[in-house]
């Protein structure tokens, strides 16, 4: 099982996912320089390439080990058609009851990953530990599971990194999500174009309600900003989608700001409780 179905890369000059072109390095497709590829077998000769998770060895730098690969859980159908939310089972939907009560500002919301403990030992280096080379094996995945997204967006935007946390963080993890897959879309990036408006308590083991209610008017775009996705459908991009309180917030600032549509594409989905407990 340690074969190819483990790669979260793809050997040199293969197409990762359906749609997106392979990652060369360079903006001239397949042209990438030999230099660049004479140096990346060099480095794997004298720095082998282990398992972006474990100590493993793999045959190419940033992917997983099988065994790593197989704790990975991919969010498939079926889930909300609306929001992405997994179903635990088949016979659900296509609404979740969340979006039949009150359907969300953004059109459609996917994710790549089930949040669980095979997602977060990738999503918690790539958060807290400076793994910034996660990024790009996440955004792979992301490119798949939003391929329908990305195919429509035109422009992609991040959801911001708060205040507080940018002073003890020195990047925004969601923003290299999102400038992954807006390279590799040929898409416009918008890192810095919403903001928090106001300081918010920590999020923590909050329930939706109290996330909802914390986050509503949290975020803001400028004036400046607004020009630049005004009538445009927008890619809002993050790494995990917890209640969707975020991303609603982020959505509802964009569209007020003169967004056309809004979709969502993040990295990990928190499947809802409600939903999973009963059988
Ligand atoms: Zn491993
Ligand atoms: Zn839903």
């Amino acid at each position: 099982m340690a074969g190819s179905g483990a790669r979260l890369w793809p050997r040199r000059g293969r197409a990762p996912v359906e749609g997106v072109p392979p990652s060369t390095g360079t903006r001239s497709g397949g042209r990438a320089p030999a230099l660049v590829r004479w140096l990346g077998f060099a480095l794997d000769a004298v720095l082998p390439p282990h398992c972006l998770t474990c100590d493993a060895p793999v045959d190419v730098q940033g992917s997983l080990c099988g065994a790593c690969f197989a704790t990975l859980s991919f969010v498939t159908a079926p889930h909300c058609a609306r929001c992405g939310v997994p179903f635990p089972h088949a016979g659900t939907g296509p609404l979740c009851p969340a979006c039949e009560g009150r359907p969300p500002a953004f059109e459609a919301a996917r994710a790549a990953l089930r949040y669980d403990a095979g997602a977060r030992r990738l999503i918690l280096p790539f958060k807290h530990a400076d793994r910034t080379e996660i990024a790009g094996p996440l955004a792979r995945h992301m490119a798949h599971a939003g391929a329908a997204l990305l195919a429509r967006a035109e422009v992609v935007v991040p959801v911001p990194l708060h205040c507080r946390r940018l002073l003890s963080r020195r990047y925004n993890q969601a923003a290299l999500l999102s400038g992954w897959l807006a390279r590799q879309a040929g898409l416009p990036h918008l890192p810095d174009l919403l903001r928090w408006s106001r300081p918010t308590p920590p999020l923590g083991e909050r329930g939706a309600a109290e996330r909802a209610a914390l986050l509503d008017g949290a975020f803001a775009v400028s004036r400046r900003g607004a020009a630049r996705v005004a009538g445009r459908r927008v890619l809002l991009v993050d790494d995990v989608m917890t209640s969707g309180a975020t991303a609603e917030s982020c959505a509802r600032a964009l569209l007020a700001a003169g967004a056309g549509a809004v979709d969502v594409l993040a990295a990990a989905r928190v499947p809802d409780p409600r939903l999973e407990a009963p059988r």
